[in-house]
Parts: structure tokens; C-alpha cells; sequence
């Protein structure tokens, strides 16, 4: 592991918990504030993180929007890249993509801490069970081994995330599966946010693990 690398992580956990603390201050953020953000910050503020190499095109890109964060994140989440564990029961799942600048070059070493629901909708409050940060590698990669969230009342299926471009604030969102008959009833779903699948339909008429994919595109 090389000393600039060991130093950007290290840097990037002391931002992270500094930012901890900002977003606990701010939890009761309200959403209409979030929405009317994404309107004012559109694409202002690009050109910060450190260009890798650009992919092969880039096409029309979106930048992700930003969601509510809900009252369930924990900060200091442990470093992993599954969720998986003791105890821990339901359908299991992966998800992967990359995170994006706007001009598609992937974003190395992005800080990308999820968190969600249990199968029956729970959440873990005391804990860390179904928490966890990772680092996007050399071309903005993630990889997470996980389980099927399940619903609670007044949510459909969503998985929650954070992502922190080296130096930069917090990205907030959340991702949604396909087809789910409940995404209509979930005044917080947004088509933009719902993940790919390697096959159609509800998550639980899938035969296999079910592998899911979403690209972040973040505005830098
Ligand atoms: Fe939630």
C-alpha cells in the first residue's frame, strides 16, 4: 500500500467522521430542501476529483439525485464490502457500478457507505448488522454483497447510500428495485434511482442471486 494512498484514507475518515457529525446535527433535513438543492446546484461545481482514465464514451449522463436520508444512518459504519454475517437471514443479492463524474471518468477512492433494512423492515439501531463503507477502486468500481431489503410501512424496497468524493461534501440518495408493485405508493421512489437487473420482473420471481447494477454520477 503506498504512503499517498495510506494518507488519502486516512484523510478520508477523518472527513468522513467530521461530516458524521455535520449530517447527525442536520438529520431532520427536510426533503423539499434536498429537492430545491438539486435544482440550484446542478452542475457548478465539476472538475474536482482527480481524473483518471476517461471510459471509452460518454453518453447523455445524469447527474444521481440527491434523496432523503431517512432516520436511520449510523455513522462510522465499519469498512466491508458485504453485509452478510451472522444472523443475518433473507434473499441475498449483489450490486455493483462504478461512481462518475459528470464527464464520465470514474472516481477513484469515493467513500460509498450503505445502509438498509432487514428482511422483515428493520432497521438495526444499536448496531452495525446491514451497515458498511467501502472505497471505489482505480476505475470508480463497487461491489456490495447484500440481501433484499424488505418493506416497512409507507416504503417499497430501497437500499440507502452515501457517497464522499474525495474532499467534497456527502452525496445522499437511494436505490429502488425494479418492477416492485409498491414503488407507485412510495412518495420518495424516483424511476432515476432504481437499479438494473440481470433479469425482468419483481426481485422475487428472480431464480438466482439476483444481480443488480446502478452507476453513480456525481456532480464533480
Ligand atoms: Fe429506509
Amino acid at each position: 500500500m503506498s504512503r499517498d494512498w495510506q494518507t488519502h484514507i486516512r484523510s478520508s475518515r477523518r472527513t468522513f467522521l467530521q461530516l458524521c457529525s455535520a449530517t447527525l446535527a442536520g438529520a431532520s433535513v427536510d426533503f423539499q430542501w434536498l429537492t430545491q438543492r438539486n435544482r440550484i446546484q446542478g452542475r457548478s461545481d465539476r472538475a474536482i476529483a482527480q481524473p483518471l482514465s476517461p471510459t471509452p464514451s460518454c453518453p447523455d449522463v445524469s447527474i444521481t439525485p440527491e434523496q432523503f436520508e431517512g432516520p436511520f444512518y449510523l455513522c462510522d459504519s465499519p469498512e466491508r464490502s458485504s453485509l452478510l454475517e451472522a444472523g443475518i437471514s433473507g434473499r441475498q443479492m449483489v450490486l455493483s457500478g462504478q461512481v462518475l463524474s459528470v464527464n464520465c471518468i470514474p472516481i477513484a477512492n469515493a467513500l460509498v457507505d450503505f445502509w438498509q433494512a432487514d428482511a422483515r423492515g428493520q432497521y438495526d439501531e444499536d448496531g452495525y448488522r446491514l451497515r458498511g463503507h467501502q472505497f471505489t477502486d482505480a476505475e470508480g468500481r463497487y461491489r456490495l454483497e447484500t440481501i433484499v431489503p424488505g418493506t416497512y410501512p409507507g416504503r417499497t424496497r430501497h437500499l440507502h447510500v452515501k457517497i464522499q468524493v474525495p474532499e467534497r461534501p456527502f452525496f445522499t440518495t437511494q436505490l429502488f428495485f425494479p418492477a416492485n408493485p409498491l414503488n407507485e405508493d412510495d412518495r420518495f421512489f424516483q424511476s432515476e434511482l432504481v437499479m438494473s437487473m440481470d433479469a425482468s420482473g419483481p426481485i422475487e420471481n428472480h431464480d438466482s442471486t439476483p444481480q443488480a447494477s446502478f452507476t453513480f454520477v456525481v456532480s464533480v
